[in-house]
């Protein structure tokens, strides 16, 4: 099968949902993105990248970066971060607030916004830099220096972070926060920030596809641990959506307000899919449908 006639007909498939759903309202800079662009890429487990349409365009990672974060922190930290965080789907939207009181300031995974803020303050307490080691993480397994976070996305992220606030505040008052509020916020909303494209996605995911090896050939995750961040994107990357993304895609996958997707299928190759309309739950409508038909034309579910 080539890779690249079957995204052709995975785009020419979704032409009719881009543009659907609304572009992120809640900060201008995401408000201001174009609603009908769509890109996907797929970056096979030896570092061969292929795409269509827009998938050369850099976009906002937004809570994609959230798997980034979490794999860093389980490479350096192992099975004590359980402790902090737990690891079942929420069912709620991926700003709620409401279970964090019932279950003592312990978020329910590291996907919904409460999680990540836990595993950036690990994070930061691992490497004295939260978002800059993300960066460099992710610029050298993308082998694209040029990665920058997108300042206006991060101030402007910053100035509407009231809900975030809340949510530091409170796991903080559990004593579930080990470095101050501002910043664990401060580092959160940067790495939310970062600037990628399909291509660039899809390559710096392929250690998902690899069972943990890097692009080097490194090793950052132990088989079991890349299980395990595939397992908690499969339950939890699409927030309150996972089971139906489960049920359309089949796919580990983690999602973005930017309107980008990564999906991984271990053992073949790494997937990202950018287009910017949202469905009420923050999952890309045309992303969505993009990897739906991608599964099912290729057979290639972990089903
Ligand atoms: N920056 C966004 C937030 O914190 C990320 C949310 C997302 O992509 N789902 O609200």
């Amino acid at each position: 099968m080539h890779y690249q006639d079957v995204l052709d007909e995975v785009a020419a498939h979704v032409a009719p949902h881009i543009g659907r759903g609304q572009v992120a309202q809640y900060i201008p800079a995401l408000a201001a993105v174009d609603p009908d662009r769509f890109g996907i890429a797929l970056a096979d487990v030896d570092g061969n990248v292929t795409g269509v349409g827009d998938w050369e365009r850099p976009f906002s990672v937004q809570s994609i970066s959230k798997a980034f974060g979490l794999a860093l922190v389980l490479a350096q930290d192992g099975e004590k971060l359980w402790r902090r965080v737990g690891r079942e789907p929420s069912g709620n939207p991926f700003n709620s607030l409401v279970q964090l009181e019932h279950e003592n300031g312990i978020p329910r995974n590291p996907f919904i916004n409460a999680g990540a803020l836990v595993v950036t303050d690990r994070l930061h307490s691992l490497t004295g830099d939260a978002s800059t080691t993300m960066l460099d993480f992710l610029r050298a397994e993308s082998g694209n220096p040029d990665l920058a976070f997108d300042p206006v996305v991060a101030e402007s992220e910053s100035g509407h972070g009231d809900r975030n606030a809340a949510l530091a505040h409170f796991m903080a008052s559990y004593g579930n926060l080990d470095n101050p509020v501002p910043t664990v916020l401060e580092h959160y909303f940067w790495q939310c920030s970062i600037e990628m494209s399909c291509r660039d996605l899809a390559l710096a995911g392929g250690f998902l596809a690899r069972h943990g090896l890097r692009a080097d050939g490194s090793r950052l995750l132990s088989r079991r641990e890349a299980k395990r961040v595939n397992a908690v994107m499969l339950t939890c990357g699409t927030y309150d959506a996972a089971g139906d993304f489960a049920y359309r895609v089949g796919l580990p996958g983690k999602s973005g307000v930017g309107g980008g997707i990564i999906a991984v299928i271990p053992g073949r190759c790494t997937l990202c899919v950018w287009s910017p309309g949202l469905d009420a739950r923050g999952n890309s409508v045309a992303g969505v449908a993009a990897l739906d038909h991608f599964t099912t034309v290729t057979e290639w579910s972990v089903f």
